[in-house]
């Protein structure tokens, strides 16, 4: 039999497909273009990830990207559907015979009704067996933690939308909170600095390049600076200007001292024996969102705990995903092998 296994990362930035013994197959955008005013999604709903993306540049005036996850609730559950159904169609595409096994790791915010669309959508997508699983415990498999060991590990999730905190022990979630406030966060908060001090417009995506390029969240052993163009408010011409990495990191404070809020009070709610285990197992980040220059630095300080980036932070939530299916076979062949 031809049956795959599929885990895929729902992100609010990036979605990704692993595949059981393949590894990540897919890892595209989760943007889909629809004609601007309708919920269409466009190429007879092809118009999904890298696709999207492009026609996007080409034709900007009838078409318009709409991220469905962005703000860690889905936005407009068609679209996501044409979303989910095209993404395991293209990774499930050579193998029509047997539907896969799917299991998609959601937002640990987004409600009841949203998670039966994701599910509906899967087997609608051809999924024979659909698995919901919540985004931090995904991260803290991926990431390795001893999550089901008697002994409290904690993952911090930035992606792009939000930030997952969250406390695990013996499998299961103990303490989480989702904020949304994110990687999208901070390029917001680099283009209102842009505005504000240089009277200068500039565009997502190159505030996002900004914050890749010389963002940090605390000092650096060696300062940059960059050249950014964009639009001077008063003018309307192009302009540029250089900034510094030091200007960059105040830009990011706001965004940033959010982010570790949200940490320290999921902290305060964990009871005193996960708090014990914490001071040795620390702190393990994932998500794009982390790899901020010096974040773990600033976590660090926060909570007093040490704090360390997962390996691979960007594709962690969609191995832990894809390795689920396996915890649970063995799972399922300790059941079955059960006397009586
Ligand atoms: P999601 O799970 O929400 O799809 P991801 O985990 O894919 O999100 O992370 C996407 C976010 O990570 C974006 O905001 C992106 O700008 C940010 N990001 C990616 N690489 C870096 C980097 N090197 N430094 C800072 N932010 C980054
Ligand atoms: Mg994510």
């Amino acid at each position: 039999m031809f049956s795959v296994d599929m885990g895929i990362d729902l992100g609010t930035c990036n979605t990704l497909v692993a595949v059981r013994g393949q590894g990540i197959v897919l890892n595209e955008p989760s943007v889909v273009a629809v004609q601007k005013g309708t919920n269409k999604v466009l190429n007879n709903g092809e118009a999904v990830g890298f696709v999207a993306k492009e026609m996007l540049g080409k034709t900007p005036g009838s078409i318009t990207a709409v991220r469905p996850l962005k703000d860690g609730v889905i936005s407009d559950f068609e679209i996501t559907e044409a979303m989910l159904s095209y993404f395991i169609r293209k990774v499930n595409g050579r193998n029509k015979l047997v539907g896969p096994r799917v299991v998609i790791s959601v937002p640990s915010g987004i409600t009841a009704v949203e998670k039966q669309a994701v599910f509906n959508s899967a087997t609608r997508a051809g999924s024979r067996m659909t698995y919901l699983i919540e985004e931090p415990m995904a991260a803290a498999i991926g990431a390795g933690l001893p999550y089901a060991e008697p002994t409290a590990s904690m993952i911090v999730d930035i992606g792009g939308g939000t930030t997952e905190v969250a406390i695990l022990s013996l499998g299961d979630i103990a303490e989480c909170q989702s904020v949304r406030v994110a990687g999208d966060d901070m390029d917001e908060a680099i283009i209102a600095y842009m505005k504000r001090t240089y009277n200068m417009m500039i565009g997502e995506q190159t505030a996002e390049r900004i914050k890749i390029e010389i963002g940090s969240a605390a000092p650096t052993e060696t300062e940059t600076n960059m050249e950014v163009r964009g639009r001077d408010m008063i003018s309307g011409l192009p302009r540029r200007t250089d900034v510094t990495s030091e200007e960059i990191r105040h830009a990011l404070l706001e965004p940033v001292n959010a982010i570790s809020e949200a940490v320290t009070r999921t902290l305060e709610k964990a009871s005193p024996e996960l708090a014990a285990d914490l001071v040795t197992n620390g702190i393990v980040m994932a998500g794009g969102g982390s790899l901020l220059r010096n974040l773990t630095v600033v976590i660090e300080k926060a909570t007093g705990l040490p704090t360390k980036l997962a390996d691979d932070p960007l594709t962690c939530v969609a191995r832990g995903t894809c390795s689920y299916l396996e915890n649970f076979d063995l799972l399922k062949n300790n059941l079955e092998s059960e006397p009586g």
